[in-house]
């Protein structure tokens, strides 16, 4: 079917039918009228933009206006109408119709209006284009920018544009926050963006922004931005740069977020890392020097040991005296290594520890028994006192639990009253194995209780001839606490002072059945000499530590075969054990020489293997998982009694 046109318009040139349609072909409608004859033209691309009926003549306007014009359009066009009317050359409108297939659609009309002499209408044409697409598309390119814009201010992002051609340049309110300013002001030229940042970024961000241009089209950067506020941001920068064919910058457009707290994370994990790293160095330091420290020590106090023991030698009575402080001394300076060692361990987060179920008995009476002889020396009582309902175990590394009760009870010893009570004892509270260590001393002052975990810190003692280094208590917290424990602290100035530790406590029936401890009480009726084997400083401090118990007992310590042997011949131990270590055929060795050497055949010798699953060879032979109240027992049977 045709479209309808008047029969004059059919007439017209074919250059202008060609003009026509080629116009048309580009979706550009044409139309027109006579305000005087009321004649109506429209082509066919007008009538299919409106699909208005083919055999229908164009509608008046009016009648466009009431059928195909959206109602919320009406004024617009109405007005558009009237300014042409009134004499307008040129207007140009753009309105929505519904087609008659419920579609809607987004139209551009631009009219020309001609008049004759008088100023009347006398023709009225114009162009009407489809825009619909293009409106569609930027209605979805805003709703996305807007999405975009939102999402940005709502997380903070800055969003930048900034137009090559014009040098215009957007903010959107987020970036303004960033920089700590109002949004809404001009946004700053490059020059002056500049300004806004540390003195010390601004050439690297010249520099960047011009390769950025120059080269690859990518800017990345991180500045440090001064805010009114009086805070210095860092804010990361990243742009793009679009081009035109010809490779013309046309726009660039950035983001920017605040990663001030991203980089003061990171330079804390720097710092901290610096930190292990030292502290770590530290460790190493102090476990070397305090090896190779101990080493001569140890030279020291065996030769001091050998000094007082070797009956070929008579000393004179001061001579004895002096010997006693050599070693005395030299057990203090080994003393305090062992803490530094334990303080930076503890510090640099080395210590591991091995937490079991604990008897608590055999542990109070063996801890006990290493103070015993300090204590009688000031007339201090001792006393064990275990709650009927007390756990019998509690969960704790033995070795190290051991060393806290030791501290806090030699510090019962130290700081009591001549004459005083200490006591110990386990009770249950709320679950946990309470073991509560009481003195009956000056007591500490609550000034005093702020820093009394301090490590170094010994609240005016230094001033006494009491010995100490202000460590151990410091040492005691971190490892209870390692143990998931707590020490707490109770005191009275003038009364006393009671040390808690609160563990969790164990069941009964979860432990391999305890030893008996009355093996592992101190025993002042066993006495002699007992020569250790061992390269190993650690398990002389072990032994050592355990033959405390028996004070009467004499440790002696050979660090290789040779030496044992000559020492062996000289001391005529009572007891000659050599620690296995990784080397059992040298130990076996040893253990032949002994047995073979005439000054020695006599002599009870045993190898303290160091591999359980290494068959003991000598059913004579010490286990490996020896403990100190299993250690004890064999000494009490294998020592002569004095
Ligand atoms: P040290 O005893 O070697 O000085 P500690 O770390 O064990 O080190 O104790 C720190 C300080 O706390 C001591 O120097 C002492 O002043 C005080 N202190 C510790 N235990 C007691 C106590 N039972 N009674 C009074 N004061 C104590």
């Amino acid at each position: 079917m045709q479209p309808y046109s008047p029969p004059g318009a059919q007439s017209a040139p074919r250059r202008i039918e060609r003009l026509e349609h080629s116009i048309s072909s580009a979706g550009i409608a044409l139309w027109e009228f006579n305000p005087i004859t009321g004649e109506r033209h429209w082509d066919a691309q007008m009538y299919r933009l409106t699909d208005w009926p083919l055999d229908q003549p164009p509608p008046s306007v009016g009648t466009f206006r009431e059928q195909l014009v959206l109602p919320e359009d009406h004024d617009r066009h109405r007005r558009a109408q009237e300014t042409v009317e009134l004499g307008a050359d040129v207007s140009e409108i753009e309105y929505r119709i519904r087609t008659p297939d419920g579609r809607i659609r987004h139209l551009l009309s631009r009219c020309r209006a001609e008049r004759d002499a008088a100023g009347s209408l006398t023709r009225v044409f114009g162009t009407t284009l489809d825009v619909s697409e293009l409106r569609a598309a930027q209605s979805a390119a805003y709703d996305a920018a807007q999405r975009e814009k939102l999402t940005a201010d709502a997380v903070g992002i800055g969003v930048w544009d900034h137009d090559a051609a014009t040098g215009d340049i957007h903010w959107n309110d987020a970036m303004w926050r960033l920089y700590g300013r109002a949004p809404g002001a001009t946004a700053p030229r490059l020059d002056q963006w500049l300004g806004l940042l540390h003195a010390d970024d601004r050439a690297e961000s010249v520099h960047k922004a011009l390769r950025a241009l120059d080269l690859d089209d990518s800017f990345e950067s991180v500045v440090r931005v001064w805010r009114p506020d009086g805070q210095w941001r860092q804010i990361a920068h990243r742009s793009r740069i679009e081009r035109d064919a010809g490779g013309r910058a046309l726009r660039q457009i950035g983001v920017a977020w605040d990663v001030t707290e991203q980089k003061l994370a990171a330079a804390a994990d720097h710092a901290r890392a610096a930190t292990e790293r030292a502290s770590r160095a530290k460790t190493e330091f102090l476990s070397r020097l305090s090896h190779d420290l101990r080493t001569p020590l140890n030279a020291i106090l065996g030769h001091a040991q050998l000094l007082a023991l070797d009956p070929e030698i008579e000393l004179p009575e001061l001579a004895r005296h002096r010997i006693n402080h050599i070693q005395q001394a030299g057990w203090q300076l080994l003393a305090l290594f062992e803490e530094v060692l334990d303080i930076s361990q503890i510090e640099s987060g080395a210590l591991r520890l091995r937490p079991r179920q604990v008897p608590l008995a055999p542990l109070l009476d063996e801890v006990v028994g290493l103070i015993a002889a300090a204590a009688s020396e000031r007339q201090i009582e001792t006393r064990i006192v275990i709650a009927p309902d007390a756990p019998d175990t509690a969960w704790a590394d033995r070795t190290r639990l051991a060393q806290v009760l030791g501290n806090l009870l030699s510090n019962g010893v130290k700081y009591n009253r001549a004459g005083g009570l200490l006591s110990v004892s386990v009770q249950a509270e709320d679950g946990s194995a309470v073991i509560a260590v009481r003195d009956q001393g000056h007591g500490i002052s609550e000034r005093q209780l702020e820093a009394l975990f301090t490590p170094w810190s010994r609240l005016g003692m230094e001033a006494s001839n009491i010995q100490g280094h202000g460590i151990g208590l410091a040492i005691s917290l971190k490892l209870i606490e390692a143990m998931d424990g707590r020490l707490e602290v109770r005191s009275e100035p003038g009364i006393g002072s009671e040390f808690r530790i609160r563990l969790r406590a164990g069941l009964s029936d979860a432990v391999e059945a305890a030893p008996p401890h009355t093996s592992a009480t101190l025993r002042n009726d066993i006495g002699g000499t007992v020569l250790l084997v061992t390269a190993v400083d650690a398990t002389y401090e072990q032994l050592a530590t355990w033959l405390r118990r028996r004070p009467r007992v004499q440790l002696v310590q050979a660090q290789d075969n040779d030496s044992a042997a000559v020492l062996a011949a000289v001391v005529q131990p009572d007891l000659i054990l050599i620690a296995a270590g990784a080397d059992a055929t040298r130990a076996i060795a040893l253990k032949t020489r002994i047995a073979t050497q005439t000054e020695t055949a006599r002599l009870a010798c045993a190898i303290w293997l160091d591999d359980p699953a290494a068959a003991a060879h000598d059913p004579a032979d010490w286990p490996a998982d020896l403990d100190a109240a299993e250690f004890l027992s064999r000494i009490d049977r294998l020592l002569p009694r004095c």
